[in-house]
């Protein structure tokens, strides 16, 4: 399903397209649905023009997470701060606001716009201007195969990749990252790599405490087993792993079939237990 609002002002609509992401993935992960695993959103500005693009793969009114995502997306200070740092993260300039509370009502202006009309919504343009460049770090996230048996690493990856998309999701919803890479990034060894670009370095312990977070929400609010599930019927697949990918990053042949023989919870709890994350930093704001 695809969702349009548009704007004359472009860095107040890519803006709101940051903070009502924010608010709809909390929403959907506070009810214990997972990205990948549960549903996809995919949201860009284009010249303020706003898209969402959201599947869902489970029974998930996504009408009822939209509406509820625009009731709440004022009530929050703090969300909106971290939406800002977002679009400075993903830009690596400074966000300049002159106003906050005119530029509150700009956002409301774009938020009581319906989705999909051809009404454009009419802002302050001079409430919000893009600054100086500012240093950016990219934090890098890596989890490799050790200690997992050849026949397992297809799993492994899969649970590894659901696990930092969740993870970065997390990471960017914290601290205002922009998420750099694809759910199933590799290093030249094959190993998953998850990027997000940071203002301010964050802590290694934080972290890797929130990875723990993720691992164990996942655990607890059956992303995981709904996962195996679906892995385990062929027919009722929901989330077709690709089969291409799987042996490129692991030199293991895969089908449906394969699929369903190694997704078990007993390998789950292999590959869980398996799961190492490593992280590493780099100051890239000179690389441009
Ligand atoms: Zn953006």
């Amino acid at each position: 399903m695809k969702f349009t609002k548009r704007s004359n002002n472009h860095l107040t609509a890519h803006l709101y397209e940051h903070l009502f992401f924010i608010h709809l993935d909390t929403l959907l992960q506070a009810k214990g649905y997972f990205p990948i695993i549960d549903y996809s959103v995919d949201a860009y500005t284009d010249d303020g023009e706003i898209t969402f693009e959201i599947d869902a793969y489970r029974d998930i009114h996504i009408h009822n997470f939209l509406s509820q995502a625009a009731d709440e997306l004022l009530s929050n200070n703090e969300l909106l701060a971290i939406a800002c740092t977002q679009l400075e993260s993903e830009s690596h300039h400074e966000l300049l606001i002159a106003n906050s509370d005119e530029l509150i009502a700009s956002l409301k202006e774009i938020n009581t716009l319906l989705w999909n009309t051809d009404v454009k919504a009419e802002v302050n343009t001079r409430n919000i201007a893009k600054g100086e460049k500012i240093k950016i770090i990219e934090l890098e996230l890596i989890i490799d195969y050790p200690n997992v048996s050849q026949a397992l690493k297809p799993l492994y990856r899969l649970v590894a990749g659901v696990t930092m998309n969740t993870f970065v999701s997390n990471i960017a919803d914290t601290y205002g990252g922009f998420v750099a890479s694809s759910a199933f990034e590799t290093t030249a060894d094959k190993s998953l790599l998850g990027r997000v670009h940071l203002c301010e370095r964050v802590q290694v312990s934080e972290i890797q405490d929130l990875f723990n977070e993720s691992v164990e929400d996942l655990t607890t609010k059956g992303g995981y087993s709904r996962l195996l599930t679906d892995l385990q019927n062929i027919d009722s697949m929901k989330l077709a792993p690709s089969n291409e990918r799987a042996e490129a990053d692991t030199g293991v042949s895969m089908d449906d079939t394969k699929w369903a023989e190694i997704s078990n919870e007993q390998n789950l709890q292999i590959s869980l237990n398996a799961l190492k994350l490593q992280v590493a930093y780099e100051d890239i704001s000179t690389n441009e």
